[in-house]
């Protein structure tokens, strides 16, 4: 496991990145996790269809999904090819279905069919990486968690939080900055503005409510009206 980060993390610092979160809470008021479900186990099989695609389309085929397969027990014995024709809108559905068909056998096998609550447990099953793992635990077991997903590195990077790129080291980086309890929201704020306005390609920097805490500002347009047209509407991404 990749050493926890030992250096403190310096005072202006924790201070600007707290008041960047504060910001986007109020920006933000909706955030929250962009999957629909009703409980752990959902939660976990639709981080993990999300992959390669939009959170849009796996809320699409969650109800039918879920009414065919509501356990992890009924995924298990899924029979592949019906199981392949669901997941088929979201692409990959080969090896999608491979992944929750040995997801689910898993935790029928190891953990009596019901999703373990803590993440050591939750990074050995198959398929399942530390990102999922912080999704599940900060969103269906209130454990705080920092989802490091492509979106949160870049903003991380480009607030001047970090410089690292590696997902573990940033995560552990940017939790020097911030109370615990604070984790899970954190991450769906940077989540929400890299998804409406810090975009990977021309951020809307000229109508970033941050702006005036992020070292990066200008590496998208600076013109308020030219940005208000990057900035991606509050409905779902
Ligand atoms: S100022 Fe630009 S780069 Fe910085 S957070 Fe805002 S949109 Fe992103």
């Amino acid at each position: 496991m990749t050493p926890v980060t030992a250096t403190k993390p310096d005072t202006s610092l924790v201070r600007r990145a707290r008041k960047v979160d504060r910001v986007l809470a109020e920006t933000y008021p909706d955030a929250r996790c962009e999957l629909d479900f009703d409980d752990p186990f959902q939660l976990l099989v639709v981080t993990v269809l999300s992959a390669q695609t939009t959170d849009k389309r796996v809320n699409a085929v969650r109800p039918t999904l879920f009414a065919a397969y509501p356990d992890a027990k009924a995924m298990a014995a899924a029979d592949r090819a019906t199981l392949e024709g669901i997941v088929g809108p979201l692409g990959f559905f080969r090896a999608k279905t491979e992944s929750l068909l040995r997801l689910s056998a898993a935790l029928v096998e190891d953990h009596g069919g019901e999703v373990p609550g803590r993440l050591v447990d939750l990074v050995k099953l198959p398929g399942v990486g530390r990102k999922t793992a912080n999704v599940v635990l900060g969103n269906a077991f209130d454990v705080p968690g920092i989802t490091v997903d492509t979106h949160f590195g870049r903003l991380a990077r480009r607030l001047g939080w970090t410089e690292e790129t590696d997902p573990v080291k940033v995560e552990h980086a940017v939790g020097a900055l911030f109370p615990k309890r604070d984790w899970t929201m954190l991450s769906h704020h940077l989540i929400w503005h890299g998804r409406r306005r810090c975009h990977s390609q021309k951020p809307a920097c000229g109508a970033c409510p941050v702006a005036q805490w992020c070292p990066s500002f200008g590496a998208g347009p600076t013109d308020p009206e030219a940005a208000a047209k990057l900035v991606k509407t509050e409905g779902r991404a």
